[in-house]
C-alpha cells in the first residue's frame, strides 16, 4: 500500500525491522520524504538497499518533519521515553504508528471500507486469525495483519468490498489517535504488561481508545476493567438507515461466564447471540456450536469464539446476504480453523495420547489455561523461570498423571510439585517427550495429553518459544506410530 497522503511531507521514521521498513516503503512510494533510522547497523544496510534514506535522526533539523513514525514496543513513556520521542515533543512533531498511516489513508481513500481491530490482554492473535478465518471462508476478501504476521502497509489498500481484520497491542494503540475501525473487539484486560504501562488505569485507558472511536464494538464483561469499559459504552445510539432510525445498542457485551439479555454468550457449548436487550420476541440466536471442535479447546478460546461470531453477524459488509447462510458458514468455519502454532496446538496422536503444543505459554496464568483445559495430564514443564513460579497451579494438580521438567526452573518447579504430582528431572525436551510418550502409552483405556506448556521462558535452552515448540512437534513425529 502506498501511503499516499503523505506525498511531499518530510517524515522521520525509527525502527527498521519488518513492519518499520515495510511503512518506509510504502511512504517513499506515496511520495513521502523518509528519513530512516534503526540501532541496528543491519537493519540500517537492508534499508538502504532497497533505496531508504537511512540518517542518524540526532543530527536532523526536526522542524522539517511533520511526524515521527515509531515501531511497536518502543517506548513512548515507560519506564523512559525513547530519544527520538524527546527530539519530536520538542520539536512539536506528531508522533504516530503505521496503524494510524493505514487509518489516514482509509479516510481518505475508502472511509466505508470495512475494518476489525482486535484487542486485549489474551487472546488477540488466535481471535484475529479466527475472524480472518470465518471472512474468508464466506467468501470475502480478507486482509489480516498488524500485531499479527503481515505488517499492515504491505497489506492490499482499504477498500469497500475487502475487510482488514487488525491485531492490535496497546503500543500500537497508543500510536494511532485517529483509530475509528468498523467494529471494535476489546477481548479482555488482565494486569500484564504493566511494566510498559504504569497503571492499570492507564492501560485500560489505552485499550478503551479502540472501543471509543468504533462504529460498533464487541466488549468482554468477564474481568472487572472490561465491564467497566462497556457500562460506559452501551448507551444506545440513534442510527439512521434508509427512512427507518432504530435504536441500536452502541456496543454488545461479551461473556463465556453467564447469559446476557444482549450480546454474545456461551450457552453450553453453543454461541448464542441477543440484539434486542430485553426483548421477548428475541430468545437469541444459535450462531454455533463448539462442541467437538478441537482447534477451540477451553474456556479463554470460547471467549475468542463468541468475539469471531459476534463479528462475523455485525459485520455489514454482509448486508444484503441471506443471514442463514451465514451462519452456517461461522459452523463450517469453526471446523476447518487449523488453530495457531504453539498456542495448544495438536501436532500429533499415537493410540489414546494426543500431543499437544502450548510452548507460547511462558508463564504460569496461561499455562493455567491449558491444564484446565484437559485431564490425565503427562505435562512437560521448564524453562527459565519467570516471577512467581507455578504455585498458582496447585488447584490444576489432580488433573496432572505425571510431570516432566525441563531446563533451568526444574529444581524449583520440583519443589512446587512435592508429593502431589509424580515428577522427573528430564533437562531436555528430547528426554521429556520421551518419557512422557511411554508413560501415556502404558497408561490403559480413554484419552490422554502429552502437553508442552512449559510456563517459563525458552531462553536457557532455546531462542525463542517457537523453536522450543518446533523442536516439540519434530519429536512427536518422529515417535514411532
Ligand atoms: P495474544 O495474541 O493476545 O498474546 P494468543 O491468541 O496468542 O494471545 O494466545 C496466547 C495465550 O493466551 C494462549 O496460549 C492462551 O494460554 C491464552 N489465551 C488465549 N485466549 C485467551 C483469552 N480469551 N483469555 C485468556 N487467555 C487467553
Amino acid at each position: 500500500t502506498p501511503v499516499t497522503t503523505f506525498a511531499g511531507r518530510r517524515v522521520a521514521l525509527f525502527g527498521l525491522g519488518g513492519s518499520g521498513l515495510a511503512t518506509a516503503l510504502a511512504l517513499k512510494a506515496g511520495g513521502a520524504d523518509v528519513v530512516a533510522y534503526d540501532d541496528s547497523e543491519a537493519s540500517r544496510e537492508k534499508a538502504r538497499a532497497q533505496g531508504i534514506a537511512v540518517a542518524d535522526l540526532r543530527a536532523e533539523d526536526w522542524s522539517r518533519f511533520t511526524s515521527l513514525v515509531l515501531a511497536p514496543g518502543v517506548p513512548l513513556t515507560h519506564p523512559a521515553p525513547h530519544w527520538t520521542v524527546g527530539l519530536a515533543k520538542a520539536a512539536n512533531v506528531e508522533i504516530i504508528g503505521d496503524i494510524e498511516l493505514f487509518c489516514r489513508e482509509r479516510a481518505a481513500l475508502a472511509p466505508d471500507a470495512p475494518f476489525v481491530a482486535i484487542t486485549g490482554t489474551n487472546g488477540k492473535s488466535t481471535t484475529t486469525a479466527l475472524v480472518a478465518h470465518i471472512l474468508r471462508e464466506a467468501g470475502l476478501d480478507v486482509q489480516m495483519g498488524g500485531n499479527i504476521g503481515t505488517a499492515i502497509l504491505s497489506l492490499e489498500p482499504p477498500s469497500r468490498e475487502r475487510v482488514h481484520v487488525v491485531e492490535m497491542s496497546s503500543f500500537q494503540i497508543d500510536l494511532t489517535p485517529s483509530l475509528a475501525p468498523s467494529v471494535a473487539c476489546l477481548l479482555n484486560i488482565t494486569p500484564d504488561h504493566l511494566d510498559r504501562h504504569g497503571t492499570m488505569e492507564n492501560y485500560a485507558a489505552i485499550k478503551e481508545r479502540v472501543v471509543a472511536g468504533s462504529r460498533r464494538a464487541f466488549i468482554g464483561v468477564d474481568d472487572p476493567a472490561s465491564a467497566a469499559i462497556y457500562e460506559r459504552h452501551s448507551v444506545p445510539r440513534i442510527v439512521q438507515k434508509g427512512w427507518i432510525s432504530r435504536t441500536h445498542a452502541s456496543a454488545y457485551p461479551v461473556s463465556v461466564e453467564r447469559k446476557l439479555d444482549l450480546g454474545v454468550f456461551l450457552d453450553g457449548t453453543r454461541i448464542v447471540l441477543r440484539h434486542r436487550s430485553g426483548s421477548k420476541t428475541d430468545a437469541g440466536l444459535v450462531l454455533c456450536d463448539l462442541a467437538g471442535i478441537n482447534s477451540l479447546r477451553g474456556a479463554h478460546n470460547a471467549q475468542n469464539a463468541c468475539f469471531a461470531a459476534g463479528v462475523f453477524e455485525a459485520l455489514e459488509v454482509v448486508p444484503d446476504y441471506d443471514r442463514t447462510h451465514l451462519r452456517q458458514s461461522i459452523q463450517a468455519a469453526l471446523r476447518t480453523f487449523p488453530g495457531l502454532a504453539h498456542r495448544m496446538e495438536e501436532v500429533g496422536r499415537r493410540g489414546e495420547t494426543i500431543f499437544v503444543n502450548d510452548s507460547k505459554a511462558t508463564n504460569a496464568d496461561s499455562t493455567e489455561k491449558a491444564l484446565a483445559s484437559f485431564e490425565r495430564v503427562y505435562w512437560i514443564l521448564g524453562g527459565k523461570q519467570k516471577e512467581g513460579g507455578i504455585a498458582s497451579l496447585r488447584p490444576y494438580f489432580p488433573r496432572v498423571a505425571k510431570a516432566y521438567l525441563i531446563g533451568e526452573a526444574s529444581e524449583a518447579f520440583a519443589a512446587t510439585l512435592r508429593e502431589e504430582v509424580p515428577h522427573v528431572l528430564c533437562g531436555t525436551l528430547d528426554k521429556a517427550v520421551a518419557a512422557a510418550a511411554a508413560d501415556a502409552a502404558a497408561a490403559g483405556e480413554g484419552e490422554r495429553v502429552v502437553l508442552l506448556s512449559p510456563a517459563c521462558a525458552s531462553y536457557d535452552q532455546y531462542r525463542n518459544f517457537e523453536i522450543r515448540g518446533d523442536h516439540f512437534r519434530d519429536l512427536v513425529r518422529a515417535l514411532p506410530a
